[in-house]
């Protein structure tokens, strides 16, 4: 189906089609319909699938009616968990409006408030924010929610996980109650739906007496087909040599190289360089302005091996990524699904590659019961484990699988025959279509 039977005007769906969209994806062809109702929505869909342009179109759509602000108030806010992602969603509001005579900006810490407060002054109608921020400019008066209509909630789970479930409740407070909500997050985890009842239990008193719409789009369905995922046991002290051979022999083109600790992330890029592998890292103490240069460098290809600690990196957008490298396997399978989620996008193949060392079997085990499948290993000759790392287990029952050769197929089966064993939907497909909360009433 073509986005412009979707219900989008012209210059919408120009301002797509310029941009090489064809089709809508599965979580904005079920999303756009139901925000276009006006309805609440509630989606489980990670970062790759589309997201953001599920809930930005159609909010372009509700606001291509021209309307006159008064200073200071916004029409939509866009709540995200990192300054990266604000400026990528705020990227894609422009882009996707370029047509449209709306206004929209980012705003997020790290930087003077003054600039973000000279914009706010004549009104915004897309604002993206980081939590801490937007409440700080809310508290200066530099804006008001009086005229606001949408609330979006971009990555809950992520904002959750950094510690913003407060902020996000101050926030929810000072906004209007008849308003539409639109909640998108990765893992429906205890955190997440404890603050969609909570918003609940706000609106309880309001007006709003409708039921949230639920849209799930399953993470497995929609990026693990395209990425070739695979895991090296290695000694924690070879890593970084192990890293360098496989940029070298395996002529690597490009990797988002993620680590644990900031410190070690500098420690990595002098190794690399050390061995003549230009790289650079961005982490919690490089400026703002410095991190957005290293990514504008990374996405022309000018940068061509980026370490990012999983902080720094969480919502960033980097396009046709083919290569993703867990230098440190994350502690959540969470994690792990959102960062090989940054390859393989949109139908496009990704690699992603992780090291494994004996103190990451707990992780191991946990992330492939989450994804219910051993993950290939490889073994690099030139590299012999020294601490062997036991064969995983998976949904605690010790299995009998040995650890896949070389000419085994890789994980991309693997995801097929598990497919086909828990009788999921076939790729693309979501895993079940919108349908409305009925227990409860969610946000009003
Ligand atoms: P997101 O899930 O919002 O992070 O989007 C992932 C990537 O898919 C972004 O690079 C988008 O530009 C791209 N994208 C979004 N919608 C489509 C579409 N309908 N067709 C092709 N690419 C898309």
């Amino acid at each position: 189906m073509p986005f412009s039977k979707l219900g989008l005007c012209h210059p919408i769906v120009s301002a797509i089609e310029s941009l090489g969209y064809t089709t809508p994806t599965p979580i904005q062809l079920q999303a756009i319909p139901v925000i276009l109702a006006g309805k609440d929505l509630i989606a489980t869909a990670q970062t790759g699938t589309g997201k953001t342009a599920a809930f930005v179109l159609p909010i372009l759509e509700a606001f291509n009616q021209e309307r006159t602000l008064r200073g200071k108030r916004i029409r939509a806010l866009i709540l995200t968990p990192t300054r990266e992602l604000a400026i990528q969603v705020a990227d894609d509001v422009a882009n996707y409006s370029k047509h449209q005579s709306l206004s929209s900006m980012a705003v997020y810490g790290g930087v003077d408030t003054e600039p973000q407060k000279q914009r706010l002054i004549e009104g915004i109608d897309i604002l993206v924010a980081t939590p801490g921020r937007l409440l700080d400019l809310a508290h200066q008066r530099a804006l008001y929610f009086d005229e606001l209509e949408v609330l979006v909630l971009d990555e809950a789970d992520r904002m959750v996980d950094m510690g913003f479930y407060g902020d996000i409740n101050k926030i929810i407070d000072r906004l209007p109650a008849s308003r539409q909500n639109l909640l998108f997050s990765a893992t429906m985890s205890d955190e997440v739906i404890d603050l969609v009842d909570g918003f609940a239990e706000d609106f309880t008193q309001g007006s709003k007496a409708h039921a949230a719409v639920e849209i799930t789009i399953s993470p497995q369905s929609t990026s693990a087909p395209n990425i070739d995922q695979w895991l090296i046991t290695v000694d924690k002290d070879t890593k970084s040599a192990l890293l360098s051979h496989l940029i070298n022999t395996q002529k690597w083109d490009q990797a988002l190289i993620f680590i644990e600790k900031k410190h070690a992330a500098a420690k990595l890029v002098a190794q690399l360089e050390k061995r003549g592998i230009q790289a650079n890292a961005i982490h919690g103490d490089k400026s703002q302005a410095m991190r957005e240069k290293i990514l504008a460098d990374f996405k022309t290809g000018k940068l061509k091996y980026l370490v990012a600690t999983g902080v720094a990196a969480r919502g960033l957008d980097i396009g046709d990524l083919s290569r993703v490298v867990n230098y440190d396997l994350p502690f959540k399978p969470e994690d792990y699904i959102h960062r090989i989620g940054r390859t393989g996008r949109a139908g496009a193949s990704g690699e992603a590659i992780s090291f494994v060392a004996l103190g990451d079997f707990k992780n191991l085990c946990a992330i492939e019961s989450r994804l219910n499948h051993v993950i290939e290993r490889k073994d690099i000759a030139e590299f012999p484990v020294r601490k062997v790392v036991p064969v995983s287990i998976l949904n605690h029952v010790r299995t009998s699988k040995p650890p896949q050769s070389k000419s085994a197929p890789r994980s991309k089966a693997a995801f097929n025959a598990n497919d086909k064993a828990t009788k999921k939907p076939p790729s693309n497909t979501p895993e079940k279509g919108p349908e409305t909360r009925k227990n409860k009433h969610i946000w009003g």
